[in-house]
């Protein structure tokens, strides 16, 4: 299949999981539907399950969940439960509600008032403490209970050589995904910001081996490629999620190709693979959740060393990018709190950046396009 061919079906998949969700229904498969952030989903591909990842809608508007959500909850959290209300995601058999920032502490509680007995609700706490001892206890026992609910759901028994199973095939899907992240860069011309876009989205609603087979063979298409000679400008994006075509084709019209991501819903969400020497799988699990670093969402026991600000600023100069853009998510606390943070390092490390104010009821791009032609204008001057 060509390079184009294979981009423009990850753009379908990517755009239609209502679609996909009716498909996997009518071959008799249950579907677990997997709010952000971190839930360990291998344990639903464990069970026989198909994990689908809700993170908001660009397309639709909140009506019903303002029933159940304060007006300055996230648009992602109230959307992913306006979708859930709607009948968009009808057919899941249940959804895992992970708890990591304030606002989905309480969503957690809304989603299981209004799901009622329509689908299982499956609470996830993870600890904040998760390198300690009791930490990864906690967190194994978090997990536990979730596989207890999932196997509830499937009507099977998940055993440890199911978990091993899926942690193999997660961590091959988290390698093609780094791979490809570099391979977008080297050839930016092809993979369009929306085209990587639609790629990395696709995974959340994929079966993971047909995503793998489809990966694998792109990447192996665009290693063949010579490295493109890019005339435009480079950044790394940084933020919560940044899916919106519309927001992404401003970046293709003023010619900024996209060199490498902190995004949570891109490379934070595939940086860190299971450990495969771990006996215990749900521990290996569990100590995946402790290894990743660098996460506005996670506890940095050393943060009044800004670590993070310096991981990113480095992000920015290894990854041949003049600049970084960050979006940001309208109400949300973590992103906004470490905002000051990661100003002071890239302004340290003389890196120049914008902050794009987003949510995903954006319907108007004016004001973000002029900013990002303005923003265009001074990376060309860095190169
Ligand atoms: S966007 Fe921010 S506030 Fe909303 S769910 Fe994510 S971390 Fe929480």
């Amino acid at each position: 299949m060509s390079i184009n061919a294979l981009l423009d079906e990850f753009k379908v998949k990517a755009a239609t999981p209502k679609q996909q969700l009716a498909e996997y229904k009518a071959q008799g498969k249950k579907v677990i539907g997997v709010l952000p952030y971190y839930a360990p989903e291998e344990l639903v591909y464990a069970a026989g399950m198909v994990p689908m990842g809700i993170w908001g809608s660009n397309t639709k508007t909140i009506s019903r969940a303002k029933e159940y959500c304060a007006t300055f909850y996230c648009t992602i959290a109230q959307l992913a439960l306006e979708m859930l209300l709607d009948g968009t995601m009808d057919g899941l058999d249940g959804i895992i509600t992970p708890t990591i920032c304030d606002t989905l502490r309480p969503m957690s509680q809304n989603y299981r008032v209004a799901m009622g007995d329509k689908m299982k609700v499956i609470f996830l706490a993870h600890p904040q403490n998760r390198f300690e001892d009791f930490g990864l206890q906690f967190c194994v026992d978090q997990y536990n209970h979730v596989k207890a609910d999932l196997e509830e759901v499937a009507g099977r028994k998940i055993t440890d050589e199911d978990i091993k199973g899926a942690i193999a095939v997660y961590n091959e899907s988290r390698a093609l995904r780094r791979e490809f992240v570099k391979l977008a860069s080297d050839h930016c011309d092809v993979v369009t910001p929306t085209k990587r876009s639609a790629v990395l989205k696709a995974f959340f609603f994929m079966e993971k081996p047909a995503y793998i087979e489809k990966l694998k063979e792109l990447n192996a298409e665009l290693a063949k490629l010579p490295v493109c000679d890019w005339e435009g400008t480079k950044v790394v994006t940084s933020g919560i999620i940044c899916d919106n075509p519309k927001l992404l084709e401003i970046f293709e019209e003023n010619k900024i190709a996209i060199a490498a991501d902190d995004v949570a819903h891109e490379t934070r969400s595939f940086r860190t693979d299971v450990p495969t020497d771990e006996a215990d799988p749900i521990m290996a699990l569990a100590k995946q959740f402790a290894n990743m670093d660098y996460d506005v969402l996670l506890y940095d026991p050393k943060s009044s060393e800004n670590r993070r600000g310096e991981f990113v600023a480095n992000l920015v100069k290894e990854s041949g990018a003049q600049g970084l853009v960050l979006f940001m998510q309208q109400f949300c606390d973590p992103e906004e709190m470490e905002y000051p943070y990661l100003k002071k390092a890239l302004n340290d490390a003389g890196v120049p950046h914008i902050k794009l104010g987003i949510d995903q009821q954006m319907r108007d791009f004016g004001q973000a396009s002029t900013a990002i032609q303005a923003f265009a204008d001074v990376l060309e001057m860095q190169k």
